[in-house]
């Protein structure tokens, strides 16, 4: 697994919601990956952070664009090669 295919799976694995060999692949780029785990951790935070605050259920969609605005700071912060931030996402 890569950044780019991790950041397409976050919010399922935040949820659970990946298969276990998905779920390995993941854990396994996070491990290697700094980059990724600071996006997964500052995610998790946020995420801990408003449940504990209101007990109310981030909506999906607020939670992708949570994703997506801490994804974007830390590619202005990281990334100098372009690899990651050049490529547009398909939906
Ligand atoms: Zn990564």
């Amino acid at each position: 697994m890569n950044c780019s295919e991790l950041e397409a799976h976050l919010t399922d694995f935040l949820d659970g919601q990946l298969g276990p060999a998905t779920e390995a692949a993941a854990l396994e780029h996070i491990a290697s990956c700094a980059r990724c785990e600071a996006v997964l951790a500052g995610t998790r935070a946020v995420i801990d952070l408003a449940g504990d605050v209101g007990r109310v259920e981030l909506e999906a969609a607020g939670r992708e664009r949570l994703l997506q605005s801490i994804l974007h700071a830390s590619r202005s912060r990281a990334v100098p090669d372009g690899s990651v931030g050049s490529a547009e996402r398909e939906r």
